[in-house]
């Protein structure tokens, strides 16, 4: 399926806030690991559901839009699939060994047993991120979707 970037069904200022990469991902945000957030009709929407939304069709209620780039920001419905939060999970949480084992988050912060958060991932979540996570959460359309798949 093949959605011309700047197709009219999406507003100008849509399409002005993408930037295309060299994959062909139209990002959404500067935050290289997250969903994109885009202001439509008064309201926060998750940028690549409503561009899916918008350019694709209906999402069935119990489904996620998956990004199979592995690109989060990305909005690009070529890029996208809808599936089974189920399948969403399975292919959100299959860390490497490397991340399995990890004794530090990301951004450093060390990962004792005060430091995680119980999650359904077969990993260790820092905490401090994911605090730092909710409380960034205003430009998004924060539903279940987007906590399972948030990842730090
Ligand atoms: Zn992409
Ligand atoms: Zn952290």
């Amino acid at each position: 399926m093949t959605v011309t970037f700047g197709d009219t069904r999406m507003p100008e200022h849509f399409w002005s806030k993408l930037t295309v990469t060299a994959r062909g991902c139209w990002e959404m945000g500067n935050k290289p690991d997250a969903y994109g957030g885009f202001w439509l009709d008064g309201k926060a929407h998750g940028a690549h559901r409503i561009a899916w939304q918008r350019l694709v069709g209906p999402i069935d209620d119990n489904l996620d839009v998956d990004h199979v780039c592995r690109n989060r920001p990305c909005c690009n419905p070529s890029h996208l699939e809808p599936v089974t939060r189920q399948v969403n999970i399975q292919r959100a949480y299959s860390p490497s060994l490397e991340v399995a084992q990890r004794t530090h988050c990301t951004k450093g912060h060390e990962l004792t047993a005060d430091n995680v958060v119980k999650s359904k991932v077969p990993y260790k979540r820092c905490k401090t991120c994911h605090i730092d996570w909710i409380t960034a959460k205003t430009f998004r359309e924060i539903d279940e979707d987007d906590w399972l798949s948030y990842d730090d």
